[in-house]
Parts: structure tokens; C-alpha cells; sequence
């Protein structure tokens, strides 16, 4: 169903008011720089060091960056962006630490400063650069580490830092929380669904996000409707249900650690062999891959991205699915954090071919993939917007090469990136979930 564009402003809108929401950080000045340092020297192991000697300084990272291809700013270059982690690493671990002394400045509360829209407004961590760099350099993880610096320094910008806050302190996003969730599980059972609510043992774990409760509530309909439909034993659970994970975008380690936590010590307890992640891009690598390190052992259950379960299901033969028609072509947009840092590719065009429609693939499409725009948090930061506006412009004129009449993804986030985009400037190709369209074409 098509969203009230009314509501989805109101959405928006709610967004550009988070920087007033922001408490102050408790980090005095003088102390910034010794934070930032203290997690640069916790975080630089010797696959780093390599990597940061490694730079050819052969620009292939920058051409593959949608917001150094948009824009032509050389400040934008991916490499750039780890200047202040480098400057670190040569002064204080490098072999030749005593000579580089002599020609790296100490760091200042000024180039950390100067970081912030390095690393936060300016990379989505999307990857595509370390996917081009021939030295096999992985800068989006390196971007993290040194969020993870400023963020120890108080520097996280103002959206960001009021929704890590929020879910750092009361757990819930966006002012969503156990309450919310039983309201919507209580829409759905009036609209006649059933939905195993807090079971106390299930096999599988699904999880939601604030934004298909708050905005793209035919999303969590969709889930639960394929859930009952293949009969299996699954469970949602009011104190576990978030995806979103807030700790992880800002670089606030201590969030990032306990809303991935409480996810995975209700699965432990429920015995799920299977957590699911909702269509949100960054909630899959935040319990996918990092969920063990915080847990500090390997998790004893699968993690799966819906969009990835459902093609699975698909290919199984266990979930059959209503062809749409021959003359209706979608081209699909893979959420980085789920594509090209999951590998998941096969699996929504696997749904999408049994949906029967004409898949028109963008130029770039797959692992090289351009990013909506939206992505590491950067759809709530204000002063991203000019790095969004020009990530969606190359969307748009990749998917509108392909002369699709929809845009089809698996991530809340991109198509609340893909909406706005095409609201501002008048785009008419409609934004789809993949989970919704397998909803409305069960079989
Ligand atoms: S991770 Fe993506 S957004 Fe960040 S620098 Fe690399 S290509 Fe650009
Ligand atoms: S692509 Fe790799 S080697 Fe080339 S400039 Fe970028 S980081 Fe350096």
C-alpha cells in the first residue's frame, strides 16, 4: 500500500528536530583529545597498521565514492577521511614513530573537529571504496573506528547523538519501545492476524525497527502474514524487538553493546535457532558480525536478513509465490550493509523472479552497488543533507536508466532515503518493500 505522504513528511520533519533534542556530552575539552587517542590505541591491531602503510595513492577509492563522484571534492577522497586515524598510528605505533614525529603535528581538538563531517556526514561506510581499492584497503571499517574515537570524545553530531542517547538511556528509538510494539501486534490482531507475541520458546526470533512501526507499518504486516504462512514457530518480543542499533552508526560502543545484547540474550534464552533481521540495512552487520564480538563468543543461533530468509525459502520451494506480471519491471536496490557487506544478492532477485516480474538491474548494481545516501545514520543528521540530496541524485539516474516503473529494497532506511528524493524532486517511480510485495503475492 502506498505510504500517506502527509505522514512520511511528518516523518521527515520529526527527523530535522533532533539536533534539539540532544543532550551535551560529558566530555570536557581538555579531555577530547585523550579519549579519542585512548580508542585509536585500543583499536589499531597490525591488519590496520598494514593497511594504513598500504595506500598507493592511486584514486581508484575516490571514483568509486558517490559523494567524491557527485561532488569533485578532494576533501571528499575515502582515504582522507582516516588522515586523522593515520597521523595516530605514525606518531604513536609506527616502526619509524620517532622520525615521523618530526614532520606529523601532534593532534588537536581542532582536527578532530575537522574529522566530524569527514566521517559522519560524508561516508555511509558503505564499502565500495575498499571494494575498489586494489590494495585491498577497508576503509569503511576504519571510518567506524574512528567514529568510535569522536564519538569517546563527545563529538558525535547532534541527530545522531540524540537517538543514541535515547536508546542508550531509556532503549527505546524514536520514542518507540515495548509499548509501541504491543500496540501495533494489537492493530494486527484486529485486522484479524494472529501474532505470537512474547512466546517464552520459539524457533525463530523476528526482530522489528522503529520505522516500520512508526512509517511503514505494511512492512511489519507483511512479515507476519509470510511468517504464519509458512507455519512456522516464530515469535516477536516486546523487550527485544529492536533492530535498529544506534550504538553501532554513532560509534558509541557501550549502546552499540547493549542493544545487541539484549537481542541476543532473549534469543539464548528462547532457544531460537534463527533470528531474523528486519528490512533495515545496518541491523544486520550489527548482529551479523558484530553481535559475536560483543558477545564474545560465536552466536549460537543464525542470523538472517529478511530479505535474505525469504529468498531462502524461495529457492527451498517451502514459499510459493503469486506471480505479479510479465509487464510490470522493478529494478532492486541492495542495501550495502546487507549486499555488499553481506553477500546477500541471490536471494531478493530469487523472490523477485518468483514474483514474476521483469528485473531491470541499475548499471551498478549488486556488489558495486551506489549507496541510497542515507546509510550509517546519516538520515538523521541535518547537516547531511547535501551528501544525501547528491547520493540519491546518481540513485535516481541509475534506476531511471533502467525505465523501471519501481525501485525495489529491502532496507527501511534507503527507502526512507529513496522517498525523500524523489519528494524533492518530484520523482514520480514508486519506492517498494520487498517483504511487502511477497505479502501481497502469497501463494
Ligand atoms: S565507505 Fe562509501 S561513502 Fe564512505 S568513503 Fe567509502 S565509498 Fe565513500
Ligand atoms: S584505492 Fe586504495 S591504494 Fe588507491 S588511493 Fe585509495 S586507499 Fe590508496
Amino acid at each position: 500500500m502506498a505510504i500517506d505522504m502527509n505522514v512520511f513528511r511528518g516523518f521527515i520533519e520529526q527527523i530535522k528536530m533532533l539536533p534539539q533534542m540532544a543532550q551535551p556530552t560529558d566530555c570536557p575539552d581538555g579531555e577530547r583529545i585523550n579519549r579519542a587517542k585512548a580508542v585509536f590505541a585500543a583499536k589499531l591491531d597490525a591488519r590496520k597498521a598494514v593497511q594504513l602503510e598500504s595506500c598507493v595513492h592511486c584514486g581508484m577509492c575516490a571514483e568509486a565514492c558517490q559523494f567524491y563522484i557527485q561532488t569533485g571534492d578532494p576533501e571528499l577522497t575515502p582515504i582522507h577521511k582516516l588522515d586523522l586515524l593515520k597521523r595516530y598510528y605514525r606518531r604513536e605505533k609506527a616502526p619509524w614513530r620517532i622520525v615521523h614525529r618530526l614532520t606529523e603535528p601532534e593532534i588537536t581538538q581542532a582536527d578532530l573537529e575537522a574529522t566530524q563531517p569527514l566521517v559522519y556526514e560524508s561516508c555511509t561506510e558503505c564499502g565500495r571504496c575498499g571494494l575498489a581499492c586494489p590494495m585491498g584497503i577497508d576503509i569503511a571499517s576504519m571510518v567506524n573506528v574512528t567514529r568510535q574515537a569522536l564519538a569517546e570524545a563527545g563529538l558525535i553530531p547532534a541527530g545522531l547523538r540524540a537517538v543514541e542517547q535515547e536508546q542508550g538511556s531509556r532503549g527505546t528509538v524514536f520514542g518507540v519501545g515495548p509499548d509501541q510494539l504491543r500496540q501495533a501486534v494489537e492493530d494486527l490482531r484486529t485486522k484479524g492476524y494472529e501474532v505470537p507475541l512474547d512466546k517464552e520458546r520459539a524457533d525463530i526470533l523476528v526482530l522489528s525497527s522503529t520505522i516500520d512501526i512508526l512509517l511503514f507499518k505494511d512492512a511489519l504486516e507483511a512479515t507476519v502474514k509470510v511468517m504464519n504462512h509458512l507455519g512456522v514457530d516464530w515469535t516477536i518480543h516486546s523487550c527485544a524487538f529492536e533492530g535498529a542499533n544506534f550504538g553501532l552508526l554513532s560509534g558509541y560502543e557501550s549502546v552499540q553493546k547493549s542493544a545487541s545484547e539484549r537481542i541476543t540474550n532473549e534469543a539464548i534464552r528462547l532457544g531460537a535457532s534463527l533470528v531474523i533481521v528486519p528490512e533495515c540495512g545496518h541491523a544486520y552487520p550489527a548482529l551479523r558480525w558484530e553481535g559475536a564480538n560483543e558477545h564474545g563468543e560465536a552466536l549460537p543461533f543464525e542470523v538472517m536478513a529478511l530479505s535474505e530468509y525469504l529468498g531462502r525459502e524461495v529457492m527451498a520451494g517451502r514459499l510459493k509465490l503469486q506471480p505479479v506480471s510479465k509487464n510490470r519491471s522493478v529494478t532492486y536496490h541492495d542495501p550495502c550493509k546487507v549486499g555488499r557487506h553481506g553477500g546477500v544478492f541471490d536471494e531478493p532477485r530469487a523472490v523477485l523472479d518468483a514474483l514474476g516480474v521483469d528485473l531491470r538491474e541499475m548499471p551498478s548494481h549488486g556488489a558495486v552497488n551506489f549507496c541510497c545516501g542515507g546509510g550509517a545514520g546519516l538520515f538523521v543528521m541535518e547537516k547531511a543533507e547535501p551528501m544525501r540530496n547528491a547520493a540519491f541524485d546518481l540513485k535516481r539516474t541509475q534506476a531511471e536508466s533502467t525505465g523501471a516503473d519501481s525501485v525495489v529494497t529491502a532496507c527501511g532506511s534507503c527507502r526512507v532515503n529513496l522517498m525523500a528524493g524523489a519528494d524533492r524532486t518530484q520523482w514520480q517511480t514508486p519506492i517498494e518493500s520487498l517483504v511487502e510485495l511477497v505479502g501481497a503475492n502469497l501463494k
